[in-house]
């Protein structure tokens, strides 16, 4: 066994430890060299959320990887927009903090808009 520090293909570095024979652990190394490293691999499978305004009104919309949270999002006054193909909610302030606040509980993630909104949302 020896550990290996890798760069993922999404620019990390990272360390491995590695088994079996020289050469496996070569073929190895070059295939983890062409993956994202977990964390990136992690953070690109959960559902991801953004936020856009319209006229006034602040909507949450799911960006990404909401198919597999469909219902989770009916239950709690989701509605999905066949236009946009994203999962939309409207409501106001307080409604809006509550589904924020349930959203990082899930540990989703949210964009740097929808951060940027969080931040100004919880110092408000
Ligand atoms: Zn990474």
């Amino acid at each position: 066994m020896a550990k290996y520090q890798v760069k993922g293909s999404c620019g990390h570095d990272y360390e491995v430890r590695l088994f079996g024979s020289y050469d496996d652990r070569r073929k190895r190394l070059e295939w983890l060299a062409t993956q994202p490293c977990a964390e990136c691999r992690r953070a690109a499978q959960q559902p991801e959320f953004s936020i856009t305004f319209e006229g006034d009104a602040a909507i949450l919309v799911g960006v990404r990887r909401c198919f597999e949270i469909k219902e989770q999002l009916k239950n709690r006054g989701w509605r999905f927009d066949g236009a946009t193909k994203t999962w939309r909610f409207r409501g106001d302030y307080p409604a809006l903090k509550a589904e924020l606040e349930f959203i990082l509980e899930q540990g989703w993630s949210l964009d740097d808009d929808c951060e940027k909104f969080v931040e100004a949302l919880l110092a408000s």
